[in-house]
């Protein structure tokens, strides 16, 4: 110890602990985590890649929508289920049963606007590849009869897609089950807030060290990733939303996105260009931010007001915003925007 510590002056004692912020890739997507420590813990972060990298070799299904880049790697849990489509039940690990269960779940909640069956659409559009296409109406018909949540069995001896080419697809609420995963993770180590940002799905552990709320842009969905449109200050929530800025491209002259319509075969169409979901878990601001994405403002808002605990911001095309009432006072609106009161109705 110093003479200047001896002597009890200022920079002794505890080290000084600094909001640590790092990022990486993992999951196909960006990582960023940050929690109070004095210094970087590279340690940390290795285990929680390493935890990503176990969820992605067992929820996504990157082989069979985009099996060019992928080729070499073992299949996942759901690839498996998949290529036994029409054949045999399989049976999953925890992770993917659990997560697959909360997506049923979400699919008889929103009536089939989210539906992990949405497998064969998402690939005949190339929506996880570096060159999505419009399919022909052949084919988004074909592949539309193949959608359908309400015939996926869950049998004793493992889940059942019974016919040939079904194939499931946790990418609505992947996400979302990896930053609850990376929120435990925190935990676990001692951390009792931080920040997990996994590709816009945020979450806000506890609150700052000082007690405040942690202040957290909100996604504008008219805009690229981390542009935000106004600021909320939350505790142990997260925010994930579901838009049309996330992925899209264009073809002879239209726009596509990537949140498709089971019951069209098409991309949703409406006044609403995104929702963000304030809730806790993630993965179920993930699955209902899909969902209400497909609904739509009316019926994603009814959807939204049915379930406790959960706030909302709607934000249509024409640039219009509707916040649930637990929003109303704490959000502060920074964009173009007009806010709305009352309901969507
Ligand atoms: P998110 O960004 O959380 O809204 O999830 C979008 C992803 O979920 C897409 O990239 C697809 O893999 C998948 N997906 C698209 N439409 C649906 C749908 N209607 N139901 C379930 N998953 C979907
Ligand atoms: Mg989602």
């Amino acid at each position: 110890m110093g003479w200047a510590c001896f002597l009890g002056l200022a920079g002794c004692g505890a080290p000084e602990m600094k909001l640590q912020k790092q990022y990486g890739e993992a999951m196909g997507t960006t990582l960023m985590l940050a929690y109070y420590a004095p210094a970087p813990q590279p340690a940390l972060f290795d285990k929680a890649v390493a935890l990503l990298d176990q969820l992605e070799s067992e929820l996504t299904i990157w082989g069979q929508l985009d099996a060019p880049t992928r080729a070499g790697k073992a299949p996942s849990a759901v690839e498996i289920l998949n290529a036994a489509a029409g054949k045999e039940p399989v049976a999953l690990p925890p992770d993917s049963t659990f997560v697959l269960r909360t997506a049923l779940k979400y699919a008889r909640l929103s009536q089939g606007a989210l539906d992990p069956t949405i497998g064969p659409l998402v690939q005949a559009w190339g929506i996880a590849t570096s060159h999505p296409s419009v399919p022909t109406g052949e084919v988004v018909t074909a592949r539309r009869g193949l959608v359908d949540w309400t015939a996926l069995e869950d049998r004793p001896e493992g889940f059942f897609l019974p016919r040939p080419g079904m194939m499931v697809d946790l990418g609505a609420i992947a996400k979302g089950y990896a930053a609850d995963k990376l929120k435990t993770l925190l935990i676990n180590e001692g951390f009792s807030s931080g920040i997990v940002d996994l590709g816009g799905n945020v979450f806000l552990v506890g609150a700052k060290t000082d007690g405040q709320p942690w202040r957290v842009g909100v996604q504008d969905p008219l805009e690229p990733r981390g542009t935000y449109l106004g600021v909320l200050p939350v505790k142990d929530k997260s925010l994930v939303t579901s838009g049309i800025y996330e992925r899209y491209f264009e073809e002879n002259g239209k726009t596509y996105h990537h949140i498709l319509d089971p019951k069209t075969g098409y991309p949703a169409n409406h006044e609403l260009a995104g929702v963000t979901i304030v809730h806790n878990p993630s993965m179920e601001a993930d699955a209902l931010s899909t969902s209400v994405f497909v609904l739509g403002l009316k019926r994603g808002w009814e959807l939204v007001r049915s379930q406790p605990e959960v706030e909302a911001i709607f934000v249509t095309r024409d640039r219009k915003i509707w916040i649930t009432p637990g929003l109303v006072g704490s959000f502060e609106l920074s964009g173009e925007y007009t806010l709305q009161t009352g309901e969507p109705l």
